[in-house]
């Protein structure tokens, strides 16, 4: 396995902690237009079927796993918090 660290800012986030990290398992970027089109399951789990689309900009990505702390979505990407 990759020694992979995921940095993040997002301190409203579910899998994020201290230091600015990502503790999630696994992470699902996507182009917003994605983000925005799908429903909650579709996630990091299930990338391999997915299919890739060009974004042009960083400001058009978002990371698809993102849950809000204490929304109790936590189960439905089928994602797991490290920590
Ligand atoms: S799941 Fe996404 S938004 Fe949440 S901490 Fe990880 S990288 Fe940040």
């Amino acid at each position: 396995m990759m020694n992979q660290h995921i940095h993040c800012i997002v301190n409203d986030c579910h899998y994020w902690a201290q230091g600015n990290k990502c503790e999630a398992n696994e992470i699902l970027v996507a182009t917003d237009q994605f983000g925005s089109s799908q429903t909650d399951k579709i996630d990091a789990a299930m990338a391999t079927q997915l299919t890739p689309a060009s974004a042009g900009s960083c400001m058009d990505t978002c990371c698809k796993t993102y849950v809000a702390k204490g929304s109790g979505k936590t189960t439905v990407d089928n994602v797991t918090r490290m920590s």
